[in-house]
């Protein structure tokens, strides 16, 4: 099911390697949906939720400042921001799993999504 949601419209929400934006199978990490569904009530059970014009459009408030950051001079000039309609994405990562050494001489592992080349989508 597609949710009802648009994609985060942070500039880079799709270039950050967190586990939700990896796809394993593709190698790929994907930008986020925003927070709250496209239509979400701000007023909905007599609650105001003061970001929720924010919230249908961004993951988080890092990407909303990331947007406010790269767009505003544009905003200033007049000139129009696009609005993100595509899941954007960004190739070339995979899951790296590292051993350690442990205090009692046994081995535990970790995982990290790392970037594998330079292909940029
Ligand atoms: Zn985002």
């Amino acid at each position: 099911m597609v949710p009802n949601k648009h994609f985060c419209q942070g500039p880079h929400c799709h270039t950050y390697t967190t586990t939700d934006r990896f796809l394993k199978s593709k190698g790929i990490i994907r930008g986020r949906y925003a927070r709250l569904d496209a239509d979400y009530q701000p007023n909905s059970n007599g609650y105001y939720y003061s970001n929720a014009n924010m919230d249908k459009y961004f993951c988080s408030q890092g990407c909303a400042n990331g947007w406010l950051a790269e767009n505003m001079s544009a905003i200033e000039m007049g000139i129009p921001v696009p609005f993100i309609r595509e899941r954007r994405f960004t190739n070339g990562f995979a899951k790296k799993t590292t051993t350690h050494e442990g205090y009692n001489g046994g081995t535990y592992k970790t995982n990290s999504i790392e970037r594998i080349d330079n292909n940029t989508n």
